[in-house]
This record gives C-alpha cells, sequence and structure tokens, in this order.
C-alpha cells in the first residue's frame, strides 16, 4: 500500500515545527496542524492516510490538465536530461524557452508578439510594472507612471505586487510606501454595488470614477490601469457587462496602457487562451499569466506584451538593454511543461469542453442560490464562487471571527470535496477535464455542506 510509507504523526509534528505556511492563521496551524497532502490524478488528491478529495479548487486555480499526467512527466524527465539549465541573460537563450514565447506570440491575442519570461505570476506583475516604468522613460514620459488599480485586486506576494493589490487583509501598514503612485478604484462586484443602482448605472458610476481618477491625478502622469479579467482571490468577481471595454476605451483616450492580468483567467479557465479578446473583447496593452500557462507541474510565469511597447523600448541604434530578469527566467524544464501543456490542451479539445462543462457548472452551482447563507452565487465557466452573508436581505456579512467559509470548507473536506475558503466565500475553480458527474459531485456535497452549517 502506497500510504502505508507515511508515518503521519511525525509529518504533522515536523509540518508544525518547522514549515510556516504562507495564510495560515499560526495558531490554526500549531493546534490541528494541515492537511498534508501526498499523491494526486486527474482532479483527485490524496492525503497521506490515503483519504481521497475532489480538487475542486485545483491546486491554487492551476491544475488546469489534470495532475499525474504521464506524458508530462515523460516530456519532464527527458528535458532534465537533455538540458536542465541553461543562463537566460544578455546573449543566451535555451530552444525551449524560444519555442514557448513563439507559441505564447502565437496564441496572445493582437499584437502582443513580446514575450518576457518569469518564475510566477507576482514576478511577471512585477515585471510588467517595470516594464511600464522604462516605458514611459524611453518615450520622454517620465512623470507618466501612476498606476490605477482597483480595491479587492490581487496580483501577487512580492511588495510591489501586494501594494498593487487591494484586499484589505493583505494591506498592512508597509505598503504605505509605495501609496503616492498605486491608486485604487471601486471593485467591480455587481452584487454589492451601491444601494439603488442598477447594472447598467453601476457601469457608468465606474467608468465615470475612473475617468475622474485619471483627470485628478493628470492624464500626463498616469502610465497604466493593471485589472484581472475576473478578479480570483478577491471573490471572483465578474464585471458588469461591457466593463473591461469601456474602462480600455478611458485607457485609450488618455494614453494610459491597459494591463491585464490573466494569471488565473489565462488558458482554459474562462474557454480560451487569453480571456482579454475572446471573452471581454478587449486587446490589452501586456497580459501577465502563470499558473494554467504549466498546469502547476512546474513554476513559471510571462509578461506578454505588444509591438507597440516594443517599438518603443527596443528602438535600433538607442542601445538600451532591460536590466531585469530572474536565474529561472526561460528555465528549460518549466518552458517545456508549458508546452506540453499547451499541446495537450488544443489535442484534447479542452477549451469547447470548458465551454459545455463550465456552462453547465453555472447552471448545477445557481441551484445553490436559494439555499439559507448563499447570498450570492457568481460562476463563468470554471472560475466559481459562493458568498455567504448572515442576511439575505440585507446582505449583511458574519463577523469575520466567524470564518464561515472555513466551516462550510471543512464540512466539505470530510465528505470528501475541496473548496477553498476566503473568510465569506469558497471558491472553486477545477481542473479543465472536469466532467458533468463531478460537477454534480462538487454541488451536491457543496449543498451537503451548507445545509448542515445553516
Ligand atoms: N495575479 C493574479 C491575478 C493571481 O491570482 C496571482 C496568484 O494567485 C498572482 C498574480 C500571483 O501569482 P504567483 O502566486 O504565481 O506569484
Amino acid at each position: 500500500d502506497f500510504f502505508a510509507q507515511f508515518d503521519n504523526e511525525s509529518l504533522v509534528a515536523a509540518d508544525k515545527a518547522h514549515y510556516m505556511h504562507g495564510y495560515h492563521i499560526f495558531d490554526d496551524h500549531r493546534e490541528n496542524g494541515a492537511l498534508n497532502i501526498a499523491a494526486g490524478s486527474g482532479a483527485y488528491i490524496y492525503d497521506t492516510a490515503g483519504n481521497r478529495y475532489l480538487d475542486a479548487v485545483g491546486g491554487m486555480w492551476c491544475t488546469n490538465i489534470g495532475l499525474g499526467r504521464e506524458e508530462m512527466a515523460e516530456a519532464i524527465a527527458d528535458q532534465v536530461r537533455q538540458l536542465a539549465y541553461s543562463n537566460p541573460f544578455c546573449d543566451m537563450a535555451n530552444v525551449k524557452a524560444i519555442e514557448l514565447c513563439e507559441k505564447l506570440a502565437e496564441l496572445a491575442p493582437g499584437d502582443l508578439n513580446h514575450v518576457f519570461l518569469t518564475t510566477g505570476g507576482s514576478t511577471a506583475v512585477d515585471t510588467a510594472y517595470r516594464l511600464v516604468q522604462y516605458y514611459q522613460n524611453c518615450r520622454g514620459k517620465p512623470e507618466k507612471k501612476h498606476v490605477i488599480t482597483r480595491i479587492n485586486a490581487y496580483h501577487g506576494s512580492t511588495f510591489l505586487t501586494m501594494s498593487l493589490g487591494g484586499k484589505a487583509a493583505d494591506r498592512p501598514a508597509e505598503f504605505d510606501f509605495l501609496k503616492d503612485r498605486i491608486h485604487h478604484i471601486s471593485c467591480p462586484n455587481p452584487y454589492r454595488a451601491p444601494a439603488g443602482m442598477d447594472e447598467a448605472q453601476f457601469l457608468e458610476f465606474l467608468v465615470n470614477e475612473f475617468e475622474d481618477k485619471i483627470l485628478t491625478l493628470g492624464a500626463d502622469r498616469v502610465g497604466a490601469f493593471f485589472a484581472e479579467p475576473i478578479m480570483g482571490s478577491g471573490g471572483v468577481i465578474i464585471p458588469p457587462a461591457g466593463y473591461h471595454k469601456r474602462m480600455w476605451e478611458v485607457c485609450q483616450r488618455h494614453d494610459v496602457l491597459y494591463i491585464s492580468d490573466e494569471v488565473v483567467t489565462s488558458f482554459g479557465r474562462l474557454g480560451a487562451f487569453f480571456a482579454s479578446e475572446e471573452v471581454f473583447g478587449v486587446v490589452p496593452d501586456i497580459i501577465t499569466t502563470a499558473k494554467g500557462l504549466t498546469s502547476g507541474y512546474l513554476p513559471l510565469g510571462a509578461c506578454i506584451f505588444s509591438d507597440r511597447i516594443w517599438n518603443v523600448i527596443g528602438e535600433p541604434g538607442k542601445g538600451r538593454c532591460f536590466s531585469h530578469g530572474f536565474t529561472y527566467s526561460g528555465h528549460p524544464v518549466s518552458c517545456v511543461s508549458a508546452l506540453k501543456n499547451i499541446e495537450i490542451i488544443q489535442r484534447e479539445n479542452l477549451l469547447p469542453h470548458v465551454e459545455e462543462v463550465g456552462t453547465y457548472l453555472e447552471e448545477r452551482l445557481q441551484g445553490l442560490a436559494d439555499l439559507p447563507l448563499v447570498g450570492s452565487v457568481r460562476c463563468k465557466k470554471l472560475m466559481a464562487c459562493v458568498e455567504f452573508v448572515a442576511d439575505k436581505a440585507s446582505k449583511a456579512l458574519f463577523p469575520d471571527e466567524l470564518n464561515i467559509g472555513e466551516q462550510i470548507h471543512l464540512r466539505a473536506q470530510k465528505r470528501g470535496l475541496l473548496v477553498r475558503p476566503i473568510v465569506h466565500l469558497n471558491v472553486m475553480s477545477p481542473p479543465l477535464t472536469i466532467t458533468r458527474a463531478q460537477v454534480d459531485e462538487i454541488v451536491e456535497t457543496l449543498r451537503e455542506a451548507i445545509l448542515e452549517t445553516a
């Protein structure tokens, strides 16, 4: 028996003693330890005791093609044998990084033909921010460097990307350092629109607020707008119809770069390789991606940017270079995993599958809307969330300390389902390979967990 090898007690003790988990309340870790995972296959993961869970979270919004793929293991092993590492700087490049950049340019919308490879999502967004600064300097507009982002946004965990983010819980005092360069506007959450506004009025409010912010700061000082197509950890916020197009038009009017943070929404999660154009009708200036790029098999991120930017920064004869890069930029083994991942998504027709099964998830999850505690069900293809409220009419939340999302998550976990708790929410982003039967399993198990909690 595979699981017999694990000495659970000593693993739990070692985890508590030495492993500091991000986003885990220390007291909870000390008292309860963690769910220690030993294996995974497809949409399922197994703890060290051999208990099986349907991972409706897809790892961390990332196990798009599902776990345990033999051909992925082979591709990775082959690359390790052939070339495990190669210097990404200066005048060197490795074959797999070149092939991947070419592929990403082919898949990305419009004139987004240039790629800077990073180690994950945060470093992709960091790179985009630096690129904005560099671009504005190169075109002789060094004042045009303020950026606008949104309340509840999540753009990563580095100092910079946390500062771009707008989740109250993630913004302790030290992020004040950048507060006069980074400005936050409203979260486009129709469920929490100001009282009395319908969706169309809310959209006008959001667009006007954005344009007013640019005008107040001065359009000659605003360099970029950062936005996730659908906010992920901010609570699966699906903006009012037409929002991104309208925000992009404001950017066009004021010469502001539109940066689409597609770390979660790309590589099939919304039924397209990139959601910006295909789902929201916008060709951004820069797209950042990671996660589903390798389906989590290895760490990798990318900052993909336009000919328009390249033509400015890369102007011939200027002798410029971008002083930026990570030791593991373009890591050949990570790049192989991305290439294999893309091949699998295409060969198995996973994008049309997401259209079909994602629509089914949308329909089935809406069936939970009438349950007690459920304030809002938000789902677009394979990005979903249920928001819990103490009072449906007023939409009042439970006190944070009650950890309602965690309570429901733990009850689902006992039944073999993982749905990620974020305070008042449970979020879901299952692998793209999920079946209708697994969608039923998610919805029915979550229903039981909610009813047991109510
Ligand atoms: N941007 C978005 C929209 C994300 O959701 C995340 C991670 O969840 C990041 C950036 C950061 O990516 P990473 O955790 O790979 O650094």
